[in-house]
C-alpha cells in the first residue's frame, strides 16, 4: 500500500509493510562461485536466511526504529506477507474465515490481470478488519480501488536490482531496480537482490460477489 503523508503523519497508524529509516541495511554485496564456477551474488557475510525460493533477498533491519518511510515496504516483511498471505496493514493472517479467502486491495498501478479470474500483484493482501481504514488511508486508492477476494496466490516473480561484478571482488549495482525476474528460467537472477515478491493469483472474484 502507498500512503500518502498528510499534513499531520505523527497522529497516522503505521501499516506493518512500511518500512523506517532506522531498518536500512548496509551489509555488503560481493559474487561468489558456485561448484561449476558460475558467478553468484551474495551478502559478504552469508546468512541461512539471504536465500529464499532460490533468490537472494534484501537484508532488512525489523527494529522498526527512525521514521517511517511512507509508501516504501520494507523488503523482509513484505515477502513474509506474500508468502505467509498477512495483512499488509496489521500483520495479522489476513485469510477471512468465513470464505477461506483472501481478501486483496489493488489498483490498476500494481495489478496486472493475467486471466480472467488470473492477476500478478507485488502489493500484500489486506484483511477485512483493515479495509475500510486502508481505504482511507491511501487517498489515491479513492480513484479506482478494486477489491477481490483471492482462492490462492503462489509466488512467480521477484522485483530485483541487478549488479554486476567490480574489480575489487564486490558487486557494484547496474542502475537497473525493480527488475521483475521470474523465479526460475532467469540467468539474470544470480546477479540480482529481490526487493519484494511477486504472487500470481487465481480464483479471483471483485468481492461484492461474495458478501
Ligand atoms: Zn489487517
Amino acid at each position: 500500500m502507498k500512503l500518502q503523508q498528510p499534513g499531520d503523519a505523527s497522529t497516522m497508524p503505521v501499516p506493518y509493510i512500511t518500512a523506517y529509516s532506522g531498518e536500512t541495511d548496509p551489509s555488503p554485496l560481493v559474487f561468489t562461485k558456485n561448484h561449476l564456477g558460475a558467478l553468484r551474488l551474495a551478502y559478504e557475510h552469508q546468512r541461512d536466511d539471504d536465500r529464499r525460493l532460490g533468490v537472494l533477498r534484501a537484508r532488512a533491519g525489523q527494529s522498526r526504529e527512525g521514521r517511517p518511510v511512507w509508501g516504501s515496504p520494507n523488503a523482509r516483511r513484505q515477502w513474509d506477507c506474500m508468502e505467509k498471505l498477512l495483512c499488509q496493514v496489521c500483520g495479522c493472517p489476513a485469510t477471512d474465515d468465513r470464505s477461506g479467502k483472501v481478501p486483496w486491495l489493488v489498483t490498476d498501478d500494481v495489478f496486472r490481470r493475467t486471466g480472467i479470474d488470473y492477476g500478478q500483484t507485488a502489493t500484500p493482501p489486506t484483511c477485512l478488519d483493515c479495509m475500510p481504514l486502508a481505504l482511507s488511508l491511501c487517498p489515491h486508492l479513492r480513484d479506482a480501488p478494486a477489491v477481490y477476494m483471492v482462492g490462492k496466490a503462489t509466488p512467480v516473480s521477484v522485483q530485483a536490482h541487478v549488479y554486476t561484478p567490480a574489480g575489487d571482488g564486490y558487486a557494484a549495482f547496474t542502475g537497473e531496480h525493480n527488475v521483475e525476474l521470474p523465479l526460475s528460467g532467469s540467468d539474470l537472477l544470480s546477479y540480482a537482490v529481490a526487493h519484494r515478491l511477486v504472487v500470481s493469483m487465481s480464483e479471483i472474484t471483485p468481492i461484492w460477489r461474495v458478501q
